[in-house]
């Protein structure tokens, strides 16, 4: 596989895929390694995973530069991903030692319960942020005693592979931790398969993630999923404005758009729309898009030629408000977009379209922009805008999505958790409990 810097478009590196059988072999290796890491003791496995944190910490600097070669990410948003790394495995280095049963007294004897490691876990993720997000189950899935297979999205294999390097550099032990690139259908489709994969940890789009479900149940083989989005962000007329407008490009344009938490339906109630438009297309034109390597860059390129052609198809049928500007030149670069969505039925209001476009529909009252912000089968994140607190928490309780900012458009802490409702995920990751969805509960009698 060709490793192609998107902001050039030339190669950086090529990695051989794994084949069918290098995933069968990895999977027989890390059932070998499973039981040593699972009767690790809580105490040393939580110095290990520590230490693996320190470990990259020590390598930031490299693996953010490897995050701007592959995913064209600005080095601003590179370093805060290589920093998530390590914050969400020293995070989940305190795991080991809270992974508590409990002990039951029960008539005739007690209960005890178990929170005993899955086995082998594989992990699939997408090529958007392919670090935190791979760090999002691998860590609290060591932390639980699991050996650990990560498939990375085709595009940005790199990073995850030298994670799994460093790995090894802080003291885990070899096979607990291995990275198999590869293409979906061939590593990703043989991991999901394969009966001695005790559970996928999937992120990626909706459509692989159905198909993943739809294989494990014939197993009934554990699975979590963090799948698409369509999120709203409603900005009521009592709303701080400015700030909203000021905030509305990143909550969207972010990682050009390429984040699953994009707010890219953007709900403005009717009677401050035009004012809002008109703070809103300073705050387009001003966004940043450039070379990924400045310091002051807040947008790089699109992953790829045809992801940006895809992306491009619904800017081309919709009516255009206003675009930001990008370089010319080689690379997948592409202008933000601000559309006129006209109907919630126009196909770049209701589908993902994972790039630097924001759908701009009116609503009336409170009532139409729950209605509105619900007529999607995503729900992932969102935002409100808005200074009346009842109405603050009557829209976030009535918003059918798994995360929600007030006043913010904040959707990620490794403490809390993450995920989404309906077709946006089952599951959730992060936060304190995110290592129990890699275990089972046994229940243990105990007769006296
Ligand atoms: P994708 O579904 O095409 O691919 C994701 C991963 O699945 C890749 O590693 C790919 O190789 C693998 N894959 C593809 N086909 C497979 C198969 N048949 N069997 C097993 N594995 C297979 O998604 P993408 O284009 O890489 O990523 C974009 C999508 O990811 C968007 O929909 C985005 O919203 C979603 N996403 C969700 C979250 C979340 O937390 N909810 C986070 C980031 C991205």
């Amino acid at each position: 596989m060709k490793i192609l810097n998107p902001a050039t478009g030339l190669p950086v590196a090529e990695v051989t895929p794994t084949p069918v059988e290098g995933v069968d072999d990895a999977v027989a290796a890390a059932r070998t390694v499973f039981p040593g890491w699972a009767a690790v003791s809580p105490g040393d496995r939580a110095k290990l995973l520590r230490r693996f944190a320190t470990v990259v910490d020590e390598h930031r600097a490299e693996l953010a530069e490897l995050s701007v070669a592959e995913a064209g990410h600005p080095i601003s948003l590179a370093r805060w991903e290589a920093e998530h790394v390590r914050d969400v495995l020293n995070y989940f280095a305190g795991a080991p030692e809270r992974l508590l049963g409990a002990q039951i007294p029960v008539a005739g004897g007690v209960t005890v319960t178990f929170h005993e490691p899955l086995g082998v876990v594989g992990v699939i993720v997408p090529w958007n942020y392919p670090m935190p997000i791979a760090a999002w189950s691998f860590a609290p899935a060591l932390a639980a005693g699991n050996a650990v297979l990560l498939k990375p999205a085709e595009a940005t294999p790199l990073t995850a592979l030298r994670l799994a390097e460093l790995a090894v550099r802080a003291g885990l032990p070899e096979g607990v931790f291995t990275v198999l690139p590869g293409e979906g259908p061939v590593a990703g489709a043989r991991l999901v398969e394969h009966p001695e994969v005790a559970k996928i940890g999937f992120t990626g789009s909706t459509a692989v993630g159905k198909q993943i479900m739809a294989t494990c149940a014939q197993q009934v083989k554990r699975v979590t999923l963090e799948l698409g989005g369509k999120s709203a962000n409603i900005v009521f007329a009592d709303a701080d404005l400015e700030r909203a407008a000021a905030t509305a490009p990143e909550s969207v344009f972010d990682n050009s758009g390429q984040d699953c938490c994009a707010r890219s339906r953007l709900l403005v109630q009717r009677e401050v729309y035009d004012d809002f438009l008109a703070l809103l297309e300073p705050a387009v034109a001003a966004w940043r898009v450039g070379d990924p390597n400045r310091e002051d860059t807040q947008m790089g390129p699109l992953i790829s030629a045809a992801h940006r052609a895809r992306v491009g198809s619904y800017v081309d049928e919709a009516e255009v408000l206003f675009r930001g500007s990008a370089p010319a030149g080689d690379g997948f670069w592409y202008a933000p977009a601000v559309l006129a969505a006209g109907s919630p039925d126009a196909r770049g209001w209701r589908e993902e379209v994972f790039g630097p476009v924001l759908s701009v529909l009116p609503f009336d009252d409170e009532a139409e922009a729950i209605r509105l912000a619900n007529d999607t089968d995503y729900g992932l994140s969102g935002s409100v805008w808005t200074r009346d607190l009842g109405r603050a928490l009557r829209v976030s309780r009535a918003v059918q999505t798994g995360n929600l900012s007030v006043n913010s458009h904040s959707s990620v802490r490794y403490w809390t958790p993450f995920g989404g409702m309906k077709q946006s995920g089952l599951g959730r990751e992060l936060g304190p409990d995110a290592p129990l969805a890699f275990t089972e509960t046994k229940t243990v009698f105990i007769a006296h």
